[in-house]
């Protein structure tokens, strides 16, 4: 096998590559516009795009794609080769640097929620030459954005890139006050730490629910499930271990940091980290790196699972965001520091994340919010869907000293004066304890643990920019006016404390008693995807997304349509799925056996008058019970599905799908649950949990 070193980023087109093939001129000028933003001018485009299709010829590559990521959640891509026609016959292979710059993919059936008419249906993608272009499966993909020709967002990418914009312009008014001027650029970087479980192949083609769902939407609890903890951590089994090797790899090449990898919670649940980047460049990273994992499972006759909650009764899978903001200087501005000043542009920029998360509670909860994704947050498990920050008892508690000037701790007799007295240290590994907090300080990071393990991390990088450019925003305002920055500066962040602890939160977030004690605080429990998404388009949030320029109103509309219609549609696949199985796998199932079981009773009853066939009886009374049920369950089920497709209005049949909808598939799956503990696994139509969950 090849070093590490030696097929790390060999397929992309990175400063190595555009060192070693641009001149020096043209190499300067790209990466002028990498850095710091400035146009691209159009010999340069040129020169880059020559060089990166002969690069791309000497890897084999015969086509190129604009790669997008349009509001979908997915990826798209549409390959066009490089060949042109020569006048004697033959082809050449070109590539212009209009070609590089622009694509024009035909938008109209990307989801716009209404913000273009098919007939005006043209959109047109642009090169993202902060993240690198790479080859795979012998095409050169070029990272894109995508907008319509009226300059609206039709994908994840250019509002993501605005709100790092956003949230820069403003840390750079702050930093001014703290006497930083040689900063000339802020930028926010995410190291998403990805779930995902594995299943054999053969039992997933004979899953109906995993095929078309990604989930089972039946299935009983095995007799082992999560309960003895052993699998966390625990040693990864030889066929596990061969796809975890074969994927790194993978993504070596792609020049993805692939970094850590481990077993999760649940059985065949397991975690892949890489190392973080520069949030759009995570973004593109992690979609490509969900895909990977689902390309590298089929060479090793595995399916990957992103879903959020493949299998009732064991964890779901999520996505932590590990955030941090950062200078071009490289100074993290969520790290404490050391002497008094860095100590309180820390405390600052800390306030700010505090009250911008309080704030905007709701764009975070909704930004993560999908039909995959209520089975985790909203249902028993972690971390919840109130949102709340867990900061440590020892912050918490330097923070409470602040707001209320009094000594803290026990050895430091004096009062916090900010920007003259050091903090008080706290150490790094206390911070970390907490896996039930949403939203947790790390250290120097803070690490947004709502996101499904499916979310693109476009989302909610957008939201959580946007809301700490406007605290920013807010922050500057007040003390770029004020005579005597340091007094000011301590009143704001007293004050930022005071208003905004009751986001603030140490405990157990599996507790009852804190759900209960966030509704005494005022925070919001955004239960479902129906109940958080409609947010999006509160007069507040409108106000401070479109003030930051990071969507325009229309924008807005448009997406809380794409992602409740996303959730109305999924649901409806799923009730459908769950109809079918019932229908035509497990009632023919249980029937027959049923059936057989009660002939071989009066059979053996012939033969052994007075056999009591007790159980016989019990299996035969119960199933015809459970049958029953079932009938009547997915009758009702069929119903209202029918149902759904005669409500037009979005909000209305997100609310159904809701209250009427995923009940109705609730109580059919816990009929058919029942029946399989008491079917024969012979007659049962499709792998059942412990197979499924061991069997790899
Ligand atoms: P663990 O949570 O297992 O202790 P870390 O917290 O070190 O591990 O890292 C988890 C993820 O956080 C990794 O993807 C890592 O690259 C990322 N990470 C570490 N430091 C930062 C940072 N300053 N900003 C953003 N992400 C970070
Ligand atoms: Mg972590």
């Amino acid at each position: 096998m090849e070093k590490v070193t030696e097929i790390f980023g060999t397929m992309v087109f990175d400063d190595r590559q555009m060192k070693a093939r641009l001149s020096e001129k043209v190499y300067k000028s790209l990466k002028r516009t990498i850095d710091r933003g400035t146009k691209l001018d159009s010999s340069v485009a040129d020169a880059v795009a020559a060089a990166m299709k002969d690069w791309a010829l000497e890897k084999g590559a015969t086509h190129y794609t604009h790669w997008f990521q349009p509001e979908t959640g997915l990826t798209a891509e549409k390959h066009d080769s490089f060949i042109t026609p020569a006048p004697d016959g033959r082809v050449i292979m070109e590539f212009s640097g209009k070609e590089l710059v622009k694509g024009e993919p035909d938008a109209s059936s990307f989801p716009s929620g209404g913000l273009r008419a098919t007939f005006e249906a043209r959109g047109y993608t642009a090169w993202d030459p902060t993240s690198y272009a790479f080859i795979k499966d012998g095409t050169l993909y070029i990272p894109t954005a995508f907008c319509s020709y009226t300059g609206e967002a039709l994908d994840k990418k250019v509002p993501l890139l605005r709100s790092m914009e956003a949230l820069s312009r403003q840390a750079m008014r702050i930093l001014k006050l703290f006497g930083k001027d040689n900063v000339r650029s802020v930028r926010t970087s995410v190291g998403p730490e990805q779930e995902y479980f594995l299943v054999d192949r053969d039992m997933w083609k004979e899953r109906k629910d995993l095929i078309m769902t990604g989930r089972t939407l039946f299935g009983a609890m095995p007799p082992k499930g999560q309960e003895m903890d052993d699998h966390y951590f625990g040693s990864i089994k030889p066929r596990v271990a061969e796809y975890m090797a074969d994927l790194d790899r993978e993504l070596w090449k792609l020049g993805i940091y692939a970094k850590t990898k481990h077993n999760e919670v649940a059985p065949a649940q397991h975690e892949l980290a890489p190392i973080y980047d520069t949030t759009n460049i995570a973004a593109d990273h992690n979609q490509l790196t969900m895909e990977i994992m689902q390309k590298v499972a089929q060479r090793h006759n595995l399916v990957c699972l992103l879903h959020e909650k493949p299998f009732a009764g064991v964890n779901g899978s999520g996505k932590h965001n590990n955030w941090s903001i950062s200078t071009d200087q490289g100074e993290n501005l969520l790290s404490p520091g050391e002497t008094p000043q860095e100590n309180a542009q820390f405390l600052l920029f800390l306030a700010a994340v505090i009250k911008a998360v309080d704030d905007y509670q709701d764009l975070l909860r909704l930004s993560v919010a999908t039909a995959g994704n209520d089975h985790r947050l909203g249902a028993n498990e972690a971390p919840p869907a109130v949102i709340s920050i867990f900061l440590g008892d020892e912050l918490t508690a330097i923070l409470e000293a602040i707001e209320k000037d009094v000594p803290y701790g026990g050895t430091k007799k004096e009062k916090m004066q900010l920007g003259v007295d050091v903090l008080p240290k706290f150490s790094k590994d206390t911070t970390d304890r907490n896996r039930t907090s949403p939203f947790a300080f790390t250290g120097n990071k803070f690490e947004f643990r709502m996101l499904g393990s499916s979310n693109s991390i476009s989302c909610a990088n957008i939201h959580l920019n946007a809301a700490v450019a406007e605290v920013l925003k807010q922050f500057a305002d007040e003390l770029e006016p004020a005579s005597d920055f340091h007094t000011a500066l301590h009143a704001l962040i007293q004050k930022t404390i005071r208003d905004h602890k009751r986001i603030i939160f140490n405990g157990n977030g599996y507790d009852d008693a804190w759900i209960a004690e966030a509704e005494k605080r005022g925070l919001m429990n955004l239960k479902t995807t129906a109940d958080a998404m409609p947010h999006l388009c509160d007069e507040k949030n409108v106000k401070m997304l479109t003030a930051h320029g990071i969507f325009s109103e229309p924008e807005l509309y448009s997406r809380r349509d794409i992602m409740l219609e996303n959730y109305i549609k999924s649901v409806a696949i799923e009730a459908n799925t769950m109809a079918d199985m019932a229908q035509k796998e497990i009632l023919p199932a249980v029937i027959s056996f049923t059936a057989d079981t009660a002939s071989s009773a009066a059979a053996k009853q012939s033969l052994v008058p007075g056999a009591a066939c007790a159980r016989e009886k019990r299996v035969v009374t119960e199933l015809s019970t459970l049958t029953d049920e079932m009938d009547a369950a997915v009758t009702t089920l069929t119903e209202d599905i029918a149902k759904l497709h005669t409500l037009t209005e979005i909000p209305e049949a997100s609310a159904y799908v809701r209250d009427t909808l995923i009940p109705a598939m609730e109580a059919l799956r816990s009929v058919a649950d029942k029946a399989e503990t008491l079917t024969s696994e012979d007659y049962w139509p499709f792998p059942t949990y412990d197979k499924l969950l061991f069997g790899v």
